[in-house]
């Protein structure tokens, strides 16, 4: 299916560096956020080589790039975050988060998800999340102990329960094969964007501008207003009518 997108990475207002990571392979449809933590650059180095890995193992991939193959980029990159931590003292103990979407050639799109990063889906004018946060807030809500919007300002929120280069115990890699239609926008991002800018904020600016490249500026200055506390990334991807 054709597409269209536009995507931004920005360090935000508060922190020194930027830890987070985009990739963008239009044509292979395929697109992912990550978002490192870990001392000094540590952060840097564990999104880069989790877009790098997710790059170069799905290269392969045919003829779609479907979950399963980026269920295992995934995996494949939490090996290589916890191989490079192992080799270098430095980066001990670095890890990120990494949410993946491809565009397949049918009416379905792919998304494979560990960590706090999210997927959205804009259709009608109705944003929907369809990753759920691995984090220990993310549980209480779901265990009733707390509302959405508490979590979304909660000191604990950042507190994550599964992230590549971190758990030792098998990776709870989330899979969704969520259809999508012409019009449809999806939406990854890091928490820079959500802690900041609530889910209604996100549908207004995504329908109030009807360019890609507007809208990632919007929302990027919408989490920069909101203090810009932590790293922004988006990426928009536009499902577009097949040409006749
Ligand atoms: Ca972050």
């Amino acid at each position: 299916m054709p597409i269209s997108y536009a995507s931004r990475t920005d360090r935000g207002r508060v922190r020194e560096q930027n830890e987070d990571a985009v990739l963008q392979r239009p044509r292979r449809s395929l697109f992912a956020v990550a978002d490192g933590m870990g001392g000094h650059a540590a952060g840097d180095v564990a999104s880069r080589i989790a877009v790098d890995v997710m790059d170069e193992r799905t290269l392969t991939a045919t003829p779609d790039v479907d979950g399963a193959a980026l269920a295992d980029a995934i995996r494949a990159a939490h090996e290589a975050i916890l191989r490079a931590a192992a080799a270098d003292p430095a980066l001990e103990g670095m890890g990120t988060t990494l949410t993946a979407l491809s565009v397949a050639g049918s009416e379905r799109c792919h998304i494979a998800h560990v960590g706090d990063s999210r997927a959205y889906r804009l259709r009608d004018g109705e944003l929907r999340q369809l990753t759920r946060d691995q984090t220990w807030v993310q549980d209480q809500v779901d265990a009733g102990n707390l509302t959405a919007e508490q979590a979304r300002t909660h000191p604990y929120s950042a507190m994550l329960t599964c992230a590549l280069g971190i758990d030792t115990t098998d990776l709870d890699v989330q899979v969704l094969e969520p259809d999508c239609q012409p019009g449809d926008v999806f939406l990854l991002c890091s928490d820079g964007l959500t802690g900041g800018v609530t889910d209604a904020e996100i549908q207004r600016i995504l329908t109030d501008h009807t360019g890609l490249n507007p809208a990632a500026d919007a929302l990027v200055e919408a989490a920069n207003d909101a203090g810009g506390v932590d790293n922004i990334t988006v990426a928009l991807v536009r499902i577009e009518a097949a040409e006749a």
